[in-house]
């Protein structure tokens, strides 16, 4: 079928960006700003990238202190060691870190995405990384102008400039973001083998693929997309407004105070030319990441990242107006009224959070890290040995996830006068799992039903080996019919 033109289908009157899906993204210059809300970020900022870069070489007791062992399936955070069978911890780890996020964003704003997010401080370092290659912002304006080495007119020697500048910008971002890549698989591989492994070239190729992978994503999302990711592909960006009420913290441009904006000479009457405290230097558009002009109002693509306050701040300063032109507010401390803590959202969010800690710690201080799976043996329901007894059989897994090399006795509760062979102690190394086979002998005479119910009960019977654990698990043990319900 033939393609009707565009122009025969869009008026003429009707801008035709109307129909553009995609807006051509605009590249931000961002101007470097100090102040003290800038300071606060730098000094979040760094404890952060520390704590990611140095936490895998920590070590406890032999190991990475910091280390999920997907090939072992065992988590190890600090002392405790999580298994897959402590996945509801996981689940309410993160629904503990949800609830928090939910209290705060309603307590602070966005304050996780300007001081703490990693995307914020990443775009930080990348930002830092091509100010140091390429300059300061209207530098990078004009290198960006720059002809390129080769452009129309043939070979054009200031492109030089331009190139060593990019060359140098890119193998920073590289190497940063090789760095980012190669400590995250380290959380999963261990960053010292990994290390070794890459050093004497044995790493394996899903280990090299997933770190080349988070090389390029850290690239492409702290290089070039930067505010995009917050802008178009953050989750959080889009319902962290739902969260938001009257007493939330904002950032926001008091416009009662700065309109009528416009430019005048220092020390003049300009009240008297009926402009308010906004010069219209438009700093505050220059130093935003986001690339908004926050006398707008609040934008859902405003990140809460305060470089607007200190850069509205320091041209207060230079002009001796008083600072806050642009702030820390509410929308009830605008309205004039007063911030207030009781407010059902909070509360609400806050009673939760606790619940959901108080549950936590329950869970995490009432958990045995012993487990025993119990599987009936489904071929034959049982089978009848020397003396009249019937025997069971069931294959036993027992996980022993301690730091100690344990010894364990087996039990059976509600079956009478049972025996297990082989009846002898299991032996479980620190941090492992065991599997075996065993059989339950019963005397027939003393079973009550032909599907009688009992406990495994197993037993820690290791000296000096800490506290003395046991747990046990229901099964079945099967029988003939009792005679006594026979008909
Ligand atoms: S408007 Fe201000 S606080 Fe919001 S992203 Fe821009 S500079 Fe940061
Ligand atoms: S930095 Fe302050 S004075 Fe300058 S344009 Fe922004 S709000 Fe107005």
């Amino acid at each position: 079928m033939d393609r009707i033109p565009t122009q025969e289908i869009i008026p003429e009157d009707v801008d035709s960006r109307v129909f553009n899906l995609y807006e051509k993204k605009e590249k931000i210059y961002i101007r470097s700003m100090e102040g003290f809300f800038q300071y606060i970020r730098v000094y979040t900022g760094w404890p952060l990238l520390l704590g990611y870069f140095l936490a895998p070489w920590l070590q406890i007791e032999g190991r990475q202190a910091l280390f999920f062992d997907l090939s072992q399936q065992q988590f190890h955070i600090f002392w405790l060691t999580l298994w897959p069978q402590d996945f509801v911890l996981l689940m309410w780890t993160l629904a503990i870190a949800a609830m928090g996020l939910f209290f705060v964003t309603t307590l602070w704003g966005r304050v996780w995405c300007g001081y703490t997010c990693p995307q914020t401080v990443w775009t930080a370092i990348f930002s830092w990384a091509e100010q140091i290659a390429e300059g300061e912002r209207h530098q990078r304006i004009k290198l960006d102008k720059t002809p390129s080495l080769f452009s129309k007119g043939g070979f054009n020697a200031a492109g030089w400039n331009k190139v060593w500048r990019r060359g140098l910008k890119y193998c920073m971002w590289f190497g940063f973001a090789a760095l980012t890549g190669i400590t995250f698989i380290g959380y999963f591989y261990g960053i010292r083998d990994l290390v070794v492994d890459a050093w004497q070239w044995q790493l394996p190729l899903t280990a090299v693929a997933w770190t080349v992978f988070f090389t390029l994503a850290t690239f492409i999302n702290a290089g070039w997309m930067r505010e995009q990711v917050c802008i178009y592909m953050c989750p959080y960006a889009r319902f962290q407004s739902a969260m938001f009420d009257k007493d939330t913290l904002i950032i926001s441009y008091d416009p009662a105070r700065g309109e009528q904006r416009g430019s005048r000479k220092k020390g003049s009457d300009y009240q008297a030319q009926g402009l308010g405290d906004c010069i219209d230097c438009t700093l505050c558009v220059q130093v935003c990441p986001t690339g908004i002009d926050i006398r707008n109002g609040l934008q859902y693509e405003c990140i809460g990242c305060a470089r607007c306050i200190d850069a509205c701040d320091s041209i207060m300063d230079k002009m001796a107006y008083p600072k806050g032109l642009i702030s820390y507010t509410t929308l009830n401390k605008m309205a004039g009224g007063e911030w207030t803590w009781k407010r059902p959202k909070l509360l609400g969010y806050g009673v939760a959070l606790l619940v959901l800690l108080g549950l936590f710690s329950a869970v995490l201080l009432t958990r045995t890290p012993l487990r025993l799976d119990v599987l009936r043996d489904r071929g034959q329901l049982y089978q009848e040995v020397a003396g009249g007894l019937i025997e069971n059989v069931y294959t036993l897994k027992v996980i022993n996830m301690t730091d100690d090399d344990r010894q364990y006795q087996l039990h059976t509760i509600g079956l009478p006068n049972a025996r297990i062979l082989p009846d002898e102690l299991i032996s479980v190394p620190a941090r492992q799992m065991h599997e075996l086979i065993i059989r339950v002998q019963a005397n027939p005479d003393e079973l009550n039903s032909f599907n009688t119910e009992f406990d495994f009960q197993l037993e820690s019977v290791t000296q000096n080996a800490g506290k003395n654990l046991h747990t046990t698990t229901e099964s079945r043990f099967f029988g003939p019919q009792p005679l006594t319900t026979q008909r």
